[in-house]
């Protein structure tokens, strides 16, 4: 099979690229390396391998390279909570337009690839709800800005995904992605569990926002593409948003705990202020946790790893490039 990958050098779009190439598929990854980096790609061979620096918006040979694809996953997005608080406008335009050039594309080329569009958790926005299904209602605030553009550009992508199936019969599959965590997940734009893990190796405070009693579910990313190849080739999976995810629920403070613990790390624990870590206007999300009934129906997917397995992998893999004081080698 001939998979393409927009945003292929992310978090996740690297983790579908070892996935299919480790299956013996062909792999195309683009990306205009705006947060993802080309070192994610160590160590793949390149004989069924291929990385182009391009941006959605323009990159020329996305016709060339649709027409070729047998699957795609569009993940080319702005993401990570400081660059969608500091980049408002790439945030719609990127994660809006491309969506839209992509799919243009798609119906241009006469073919029906399998087409994966990453939507987000963050589509729930402040939703009440403890369990969150895919008919739950939506909440969102305005004045939270960035933030509830980013939610909205994501929901955006769904009705657009929903739009051309029922227009041009696409084979559409659209997951509602929550919190990945794994190897080669950067805590630069956020994203908690990279940056526990780089504290608690350095022997620096573990940075816990607000009074750490707000939660999240995490999924290690290799069952988090897993998952989503389960649903890109299951046609009754098509054209409807699925959460995936982990439905395990835990506080950050008992994560921060939790990676000190089976890192061995003697780092305290620092308390600070939201306004501190991400501006005075800033409102935290306080729980979201998928039900992941719906993925369950539709493929027979079972997570493999638990979360004490992936923060021992990650303590693992960067044991060795850490130097005291926190800078990553
Ligand atoms: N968080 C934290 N310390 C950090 C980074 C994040 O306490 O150094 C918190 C953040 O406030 C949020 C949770 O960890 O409550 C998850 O943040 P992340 O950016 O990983 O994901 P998201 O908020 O998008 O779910």
């Amino acid at each position: 099979m001939k998979v393409l990958i927009t945003g292929g050098a992310g978090f996740i779009g690297s983790h579908l690229a070892e996935y299919h190439l480790a299956k013996g598929d062909t792999v195309t990854a683009v990306d205009d390396l705006s947060t993802g980096s080309k070192d994610v790609f160590k160590g793949f061979k390149p004989d069924r391998f291929t990385f182009v620096e391009g941006d959605i918006l323009t990159w020329k040979d996305l016709d060339r390279e649709v027409k070729r694809a047998d699957r795609i996953y569009h993940m080319a997005a702005v993401v990570g909570i400081v660059r969608v608080l500091r980049e408002p406008v790439e945030v719609t335009r990127v994660n809006v337009l491309g969506t839209e050039r992509l799919l243009e594309s798609v119906v241009r080329s006469h073919h029906l690839p399998e087409l994966v569009i990453a939507s987000s958790s963050s589509v729930y926005g402040h939703t009440k709800q403890e369990l969150l299904g895919e008919e739950s209602e939506f909440i969102f605030r305005p004045e939270q800005g960035g933030l509830t553009g980013y939610a909205i550009s994501k929901l955006t992508n769904e009705i657009q995904a929903m739009a051309y199936r029922h227009i041009h019969g696409l084979p559409i599959t659209i997951p509602r992605l929550f919190n990945a965590v794994g190897p080669r997940q950067s805590g630069n734009y956020g994203f908690v569990l990279p940056r526990f893990i780089k504290q608690a190796l350095s022997g620096i405070p573990l940075t816990v926002y607000g009074d750490g009693t707000q939660t999240r579910s995490f999924c290690d990313v290799r069952d988090t593409v897993r998952a989503l190849a389960l649903l890109a080739e299951n046609p009754k999976a098509w054209g409807q948003p699925v959460n995936v995810g982990n439905a395990r629920e835990i506080t950050i403070l008992d994560l921060a705990r939790l990676v000190i613990e089976r890192s061995g790390s003697s780092s305290p624990i620092e308390f600070i202020t939201y306004a501190r870590g991400y501006g005075s206007e800033f409102r935290q999300t306080t729980q979201r946790r998928p039900s992941i009934e719906r993925l369950q129906e539709l493929t027979d997917f079972r997570h493999s790893w638990s979360l004490e397995q992936t923060i021992d992998d990650l303590i693992r893999r960067n044991s060795d490039r850490i130097v005291p004081q926190g800078r990553l080698l």
